[in-house]
């Protein structure tokens, strides 16, 4: 009886530790799984044309060289470039693309204002230039939603003169933005109700989510943010799920910190002869960057 009494304890205990190990297993599976290493670049804004005060345009084809052979030892999960992979002119798209292809990591573009100089005719084709199917889309690694948008979908440089989103944009300048720069851009209507329900899926499922964009929204006074940057962070406000917005655009960088979300602008590649660029990985508690050249390394500690 004894004997009988020990045995189903101990077969009780065999079960309850089996369970406690599956369990923590499947927990160090998930963190494993939620760690991510990516590689990020901006604005390498390459021309074959004369340096420009601090833009060595012609360098940065060799700055991305140098970029990419990180990378490539790198064990990445994946590269984003946060915009103006050029600086003018449709031609200076084959170096680059050329050189993208020695990339044996996938990448993503997201689109920044001077990918859109090139003529009138051209625009449209600007996001299949870069491999885009759509403007502004997410997509997973891991378990990390990445959100990127398109800030030059409001904009008086990303559309052909003639055509109806040029009209509109001109008109909502005009009467909301007028005194801000007119490199900048907006993100629409259309977008930015795209933008909520993704955050309202995302925050529902308790995924991070990084938000990706060329321009920054904050930190404030820096003359590079969205024009309706004030009505984006204040949506942004209202999601946990929220841990960082990633941009470009300000060739000097910078960093703010609202509502526990981390905005950070990576510095212009096109800068300077020093190269910078950056790997980052993503964990549960940390964001760490790795900077690379001009850009400096840091750990940012997530929201919970
Ligand atoms: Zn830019």
């Amino acid at each position: 009886m004894i004997h009988t009494k020990s045995f189903i304890f101990t077969l009780i205990l065999t079960v309850l530790l089996l369970g406690c190990t599956r369990e923590s297993a499947i927990q160090t599976a998930d963190k494993v799984n939620s760690i991510v290493h990516l590689g990020v670049m901006a604005d390498c804004q390459y021309a074959d044309q004369p340096d420009r005060g601090k833009r060595l345009y012609r360098r940065s084809v060799l700055k991305l060289d140098s970029a990419v052979n990180e990378f490539n030892a790198s064990n990445l999960d994946h590269v984003i470039h946060l915009g103006d992979f050029i600086d003018t002119g449709p031609e200076n798209y084959d170096i680059v693309l050329q050189k993208q292809q020695n990339l044996k990591i996938p990448m993503t573009h997201v689109l920044g204002n001077h990918d859109f100089s090139v003529p009138d005719s051209l625009k449209h084709k600007v996001p299949s230039y870069l491999g885009l199917l759509k403007r502004y889309f997410s997509f997973y690694i891991k378990s990390w939603k990445f959100i990127v948008l398109d800030g030059n979908d409001v904009s008086l440089h990303a559309w052909s003169k003639n055509s109806p989103k040029y009209i509109e944009s001109k008109n909502i300048f005009e009467k909301l933005y007028s005194d801000q720069p007119d490199y900048n851009g907006a993100l629409g209507k259309t977008q930015l109700v795209w933008l909520k329900h993704e955050l309202e899926k995302s925050e529902l499922k308790n995924e991070h989510v990084i938000i990706l964009c060329h321009f920054p929204v904050l930190p404030e006074g820096s003359h590079h943010q969205l024009w309706n940057w004030k009505e984006i962070v204040t949506l942004l406000n209202n999601y946990q799920c929220v841990k960082a917005w990633l941009n470009g655009h300000n060739h000097a960088g910078g960093y703010d910190k609202r509502n526990g979300i981390h905005y950070v602008t990576f510095k212009g590649m096109v800068d300077s002869s020093e190269n910078s660029f950056a790997k980052l990985i993503l964990s549960d508690e940390v964001i760490k960057i790795i900077g690379w050249g001009r850009e400096k390394s840091r750990a940012l500690i997530l929201k919970k």
